[in-house]
């Protein structure tokens, strides 16, 4: 699928738009949800123009995706929720309501109200 460089995600990367930063590092930026759907409710993406997981892993090298990874959980660790756990999440597509077309991880977490899984809605 081809990258639109005018979603969201890659003008707040370029600065165009502000976000509520929490983390970063060579290769991730990690800011706060802006409709949170939980007391933490953080995104975590990769500065690299990546739609989806299958992109990320076909087009980043391994450095990108160690880089990744390291900011999901030092992004975890700084918004609080290392030890009370948290969940992460990420949309792929349209079954799994994928908004911004640009890889991103939800972590939810602060509070004990999430469900075991997944809620179905048939
Ligand atoms: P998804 O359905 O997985 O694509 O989720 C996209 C998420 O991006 C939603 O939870 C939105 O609230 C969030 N979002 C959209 N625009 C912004 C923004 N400018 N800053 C922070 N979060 C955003």
């Amino acid at each position: 699928m081809a990258y639109d460089s005018n979603n969201i995600f890659a003008r707040l990367l370029r600065g165009e738009i502000p976000c509520n930063k929490v983390y970063e590092n060579d290769h991730a930026l990690a800011f706060h949800d802006i409709n949170p759907q939980m007391p933490v409710h953080v995104l975590v993406i990769p500065k690299g123009p990546y739609v989806n997981l299958a992109e990320f892993i076909a087009g980043a090298s391994m450095e990108e995706m160690g880089a990744f990874m390291q900011a999901v959980a030092e992004t975890a660790k700084l918004a609080g929720v290392e030890d009370s756990g948290y969940r992460l999440i990420a949309n792929n597509g349209e079954d799994a309501h994928q908004e911004v077309p640009h890889f991103h991880m939800h972590i939810f977490g602060g509070r004990r109200i999430m469900g075991r899984m997944i809620k179905r809605q048939d």
